[in-house]
C-alpha cells in the first residue's frame, strides 16, 4: 500500500456537498483506505473572468492502485459528479480531483505528473496538506512547511464548521 495525497476542489453546485460526496466515494474505492481528510478551506478562484469561490481540501489515502489506475478512478468520480471537461483549464467545476503525491514516487507520463506540477505554489493545496502532514517532504526533499512559508496567504480562508477530522 502506498500513502497518497489527493487535492479536492469544487466551485459549483454546493461545493461543500460536492466535497463531502467525493469523500464518501473515496472511502469506497477498491484497494484503497481513506486515512484522513483535512479541514475545508474557501479560496478565491484563479484564472480568467469572475468565478465563484472554491472549497478545497486534501485527503490522505492508502492505496494498492497504481498511479494511472488511481487517476482513472478519480476521473470517474469527477465524471459521476457532473464535471464537464472542455479544452480549457481553470473553468468552474463541480469537482476537481488531483493526485498531489503518491508515496515518494515521481511520475512523468503524458497525462499524469506526480508530484502535481502546480502544488508548490498553491496555498489551497499546501495549507490543507500541512494540516494533515506537517512534517512531510516532497520527493525532491522540499519540506511542505517551507513551501507554505514561501506561499502567499491571500485569497484563502478556513471554513470553520466543516472539519471532517480523522477517519
Ligand atoms: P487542473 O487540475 O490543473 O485545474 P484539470 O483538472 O483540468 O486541471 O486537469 C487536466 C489534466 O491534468 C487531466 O486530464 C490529467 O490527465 C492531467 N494530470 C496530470 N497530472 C495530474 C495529477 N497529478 N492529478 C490529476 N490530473 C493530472
Ligand atoms: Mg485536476
Amino acid at each position: 500500500m502506498i500513502s497518497a495525497f489527493l487535492g479536492l476542489g469544487s466551485n459549483l453546485q454546493s461545493p461543500r456537498a460536492q466535497l463531502q460526496r467525493c469523500i464518501d466515494t473515496l472511502a469506497q474505492l477498491p484497494g484503497t483506505q481513506l486515512m484522513a481528510v483535512s479541514p475545508f478551506y474557501g479560496s478565491a478562484a484563479i484564472g480568467p473572468g469572475t468565478q465563484p469561490d472554491y472549497v478545497n481540501a486534501v485527503a490522505q489515502i492508502e492505496t494498492a492502485l497504481a498511479p494511472q489506475d488511481l487517476l482513472t478512478a478519480l476521473q470517474q468520480i469527477e465524471q459521476e459528479q457532473g464535471r464537464e471537461r472542455g479544452p480549457e483549464r481553470w473553468l468552474p467545476r463541480t469537482l476537481d480531483l488531483d493526485i498531489l503525491l503518491y508515496g515518494d514516487q515521481v511520475v512523468n507520463l503524458p497525462h499524469l505528473h506526480i508530484p502535481h506540477p502546480r502544488m508548490h505554489e498553491r496555498n489551497f493545496v499546501l495549507l490543507p496538506l500541512f494540516d494533515l502532514a506537517p512534517d512531510l517532504a516532497l520527493p525532491d526533499g522540499q519540506p511542505v512547511r517551507q513551501l507554505l512559508q514561501r506561499c502567499s496567504r491571500d485569497g484563502i480562508w478556513l471554513l470553520e464548521d466543516t472539519h471532517t477530522g480523522e477517519r
